[in-house]
């Protein structure tokens, strides 16, 4: 396709940059949404300007992902890692940012995806100044957040309200699981239009490798027993769960055991705090030889720990959607996920996992042992049938094609209309 008869469309992720390296500090499911979005949405015919928050002097303004395809970093606030939490007072720059970026290109976007409620905001300034339609993917809610943490930040009244007023007034709401739907419409306003595109998963890299194949790449004896976890270190993503479930494991000492916990981390930095954490526990309940911590896996690694692993467990304390679980089912590995948020949508319990209450070591135990204790042809079973479901249900290709269809909807001046008479209905 002739690159000017494209569709030029924005997608705003304020601080998840989609071109950096995942399983950083603040980097996980949100950038590889966005890159992966972004750059399946390029293969389907749209051109695709990925907007970030330049958080490093040495960063490249503009990083082509394919010819369709790029990352523009924004000077918006110093040029330096800042918290998230800490972001918002720089969005009103950014968004001069994109608008001056606009003008220098001879841009306008008549549709934006934002990512996140800093990128919520910039997306509704942009919709009032020059009616860029919006369609907006939460990734994550205050309103349950802040109900499972101890202190509530100080931007906590502006997250909410924002929340709230994009879900109002956006074009579309993209919920990416139905329990996600669900919270929003109890927790957040009865109004605004949500659809339901689940989160996607490269079927093509995960799911590459034979387990005798990935085993013998990682170097792990073919008969081990391997418990994997993959994610940021997090309190929230709840490694302490499954650490102490491992200890209690009724199969500890009878056989081959091997615990593996990746992810990346920053000596001195918040994630490097949790991990010292998670070590010293390791160190009290008499896992140092049953477990490693490989850091951060990188793209030419993680498909294989993913193959190599009998189970792969997400402990989180909450989920909007989890992508840790579909890559680990797209490798045919069998799921043990906390009964929360979109992981009640991923795996399906005695069919591709089990489910157990968030934060209940008894319980996730007792689920790492049934799936432990299953012979090898049964654990198998289980993993092609959660291939099977990511197949049918969260491939990257199909997620960008529902998106693509929903942007060819919105920008169509006849679905404006109804639109919006359907919220004069709503809110009727
Ligand atoms: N990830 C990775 N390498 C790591 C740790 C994590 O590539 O060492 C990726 C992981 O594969 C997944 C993402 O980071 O794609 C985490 O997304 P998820 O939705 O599970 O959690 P989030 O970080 O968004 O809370």
């Amino acid at each position: 396709m002739n690159t000017s008869n494209r569709k030029h469309i924005a997608l705003i992720s304020v601080h998840g940059d989609p071109a950096i390296e995942i399983g950083k500090e603040e980097a996980g499911g949100q950038n590889v949404y966005v890159r992966q979005v972004g750059e399946a949405l390029a293969l389907l015919g749209w051109q695709v300007d990925m907007f970030t928050r330049k958080a490093n002097a040495e960063q490249a303004a503009i990083v082509q992902h394919s010819s369709n395809c790029r990352t523009i970093r924004l000077v918006a606030g110093p040029e330096e890692f800042v918290p998230r939490d800490n972001i918002f007072p720089y969005a009103a720059e950014f968004v001069q940012q994109i608008l001056k970026f606009q003008k220098d290109n001879g841009i306008k976007y008549a549709l934006v995806h934002t990512n996140y409620w800093i990128s919520a905001w910039v997306g509704m300034q942009l919709k009032k100044i020059q009616g860029s339609k919006q369609v907006h993917t939460y990734h994550s809610l205050g309103y349950v957040k802040y109900k499972s943490v101890p202190t509530v930040p100080l931007i906590a009244k502006k997250r909410l309200d924002v929340e709230k007023a994009v879900l109002e007034t956006a074009e579309s709401i993209v919920a990416t699981s139905p329990q996600e739907k669900v919270h929003m419409r109890q927790l957040v306003s009865k109004q605004g239009n949500i659809d339901i595109i689940p989160c996607g998963t490269d079927i093509h890299r995960f799911g590459s490798v034979t387990r005798a194949q990935a085993r013998q790449e990682l170097d792990i004896d073919p008969e081990s027993l391997v418990i994997l976890y993959v994610g940021r270190f997090d309190p929230r993503k709840g490694i302490e769960t499954l650490v102490r479930a491992v200890g209690q494991s009724q199969l500890r000492g009878k056989k081959d055991i091997k615990l593996i916990i990746g992810g990346g981390s920053r000596p001195g930095q918040s994630d490097g705090m949790e991990r010292d954490r998670i070590e010293s526990i390791v160190a009290e309940l008499g896992m140092t030889d049953i477990t490693v911590f490989p850091g951060r896996l990188g793209d030419e690694t993680l498909h294989n720990y993913y193959a190599a692993a009998d189970v792969c467990v997400v402990p989180s304390h909450y989920e909007p959607f989890g992508l840790v679980a579909i890559e680990a089912m797209a490798s045919a590995t069998p799921v043990i996920a906390s009964d929360v948020g979109g992981l009640q949508f991923t795996v399906v319990p005695e069919e591709t996992g089990l489910l157990a209450p968030a934060k209940d070591d008894a319980a996730f135990s007792q689920a790492i042992d049934r799936i432990l204790s299953l012979s090898p042809e049964e654990r198998e079973k289980m993993g092609v049938a959660a291939r099977r479901r990511v197949e049918k249900l969260f491939s990257w290709e199909g997620v960008a094609v529902q998106l693509g269809d929903l942007y060819t909807d919105l920008m169509q001046p006849k679905k404006q209309l109804a639109t919006v008479k359907q919220k004069e209905a709503v809110s009727a």
